[in-house]
């Protein structure tokens, strides 16, 4: 896949690690997926640009990675290159904060918790790094990244660009980056309000207490499987069915239609839905992705079968021959 002279290049790049078959089950949450033909790593901003610069050059097959929460590799893995980037710079101006993509989502909670910023003490418990966060616009409890971005600096392969809040397209879950699989997230501008830090840091335990009875931390999970579901969209008979009390911010949790069609509970390997929540999927420790995706699959069909409409996955696929690639 990679060439020798391509494979010399990408050693040439200081500041880079470049690991060959490295397995990808220890970069994801759910622990499990083969291995990536390449793996690149690296702190540094330069050298991840220049990586990504390469392989783009070169048209060759590539993926960038954040924390892997919301990862499923294949258990064949990835046959390209797999591209971290960990660069952890955060700087404050005021009530703004520049955060580079590398940077773990809570340790900027923390920060502006810290510093008396508020607007991300509900985003506490949501693992994964900044970029990762921006690409899904992630977000809980009534609040996302588009209410805090003030700017992205993103590489399109050729060069440098900032969008503003607007044109980064937030949707629920969406964003013109997952749209645009090229388009790598470097860091982003976080605009915050000011706000007490004992009343934010109060805020942000009580959520996590809670978050942390529903994922545990060692638990090896993607958080949701399936995303909400706007009632807008559901044809009127299914409407009809969902208790109004569910409805929040216009959509349906999907753990209710899961529920509905029998999912919970389900197993296949060691891979289980959780039996407290339907929207829950786990590895017990040695499952497969081959399990995982047929659980995922099952869940969809009973859903289809029982309310006529497929749900539709939070979580990305990788190596897969439907998982999307660059483009
Ligand atoms: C226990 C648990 C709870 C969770 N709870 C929530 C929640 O409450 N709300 C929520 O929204 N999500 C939640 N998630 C899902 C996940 O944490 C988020 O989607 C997170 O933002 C993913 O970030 P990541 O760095 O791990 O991305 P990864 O899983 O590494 O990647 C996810 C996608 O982002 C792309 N990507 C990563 N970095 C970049 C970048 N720099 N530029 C462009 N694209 C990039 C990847 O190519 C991939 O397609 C949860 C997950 C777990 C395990």
């Amino acid at each position: 896949m990679l060439s020798a002279k391509a494979a010399e290049r990408l050693r040439a790049i200081p500041n880079l690690t470049i690991l060959f078959h490295e397995p990808l089950a220890p970069y994801t949450r759910f622990a499990l997926g083969g291995p990536a033909a390449v793996f690149c790593d690296t702190h540094n901003a330069g050298a991840f640009a220049e990586a990504l610069h390469l392989v783009n050059t070169l048209t060759l097959p590539h993926l960038v990675i954040g924390g892997g929460t919301n990862l499923v590799v294949s258990d064949d893995g990835y046959e390209g290159i797999v591209l971290r980037f960990r660069g952890k710079r955060m700087i404050e101006n005021g009530t703004v904060l520049c955060v580079e993509a590398g940077v773990m989502l809570q340790d900027v909670v923390d920060r502006s918790i810290a510093l008396g910023l508020a607007g991300m003490e509900s985003m506490t418990g949501i693992p994964g790094y900044l970029g990762g966060a921006v690409y899904g616009n992630a977000g809980a409890y009534g609040r996302s990244m588009q209410e805090l971005v003030e700017h992205v600096r993103f590489t399109d392969g050729e060069r440098i660009r900032t969008f503003n809040n607007e044109e980064c397209q937030f949707r629920y879950r969406e964003s013109i980056f997952k749209d645009h699989k090229g388009w790598i997230v470097l860091s982003a501008d976080l605009r915050f309000t000011p706000g007490d830090p004992e009343a934010l840091a109060k805020t942000a335990g009580e959520i996590r207490a809670i978050r942390d009875a529903k994922y545990p931390p060692t638990m090896k999970c993607a958080g949701s499987i399936f995303k909400n579901v706007f009632f807008a969209d559901l044809p009127a008979s299914v409407g009809a069915q969902v208790p109004a009390k569910l409805v929040r911010e216009g959509k349906v949790p999907s753990a209710w239609f899961l529920e509905e069609a029998g999912v919970k509970g389900m197993t296949r390997g060691d891979i289980h839905v959780a039996t407290y929540h339907a929207n829950l999927i786990y590895n017990g420790g040695n499952g497969r992705a081959a399990d995982l995706v047929a659980l995922i699959e099952e869940a969809k069909r009973r859903v289809r079968e029982r309310f006529g409409f497929d749900l539709q996955e939070d979580v990305q696929y990788v190596g897969f021959e439907y998982a999307e690639t660059p483009a």
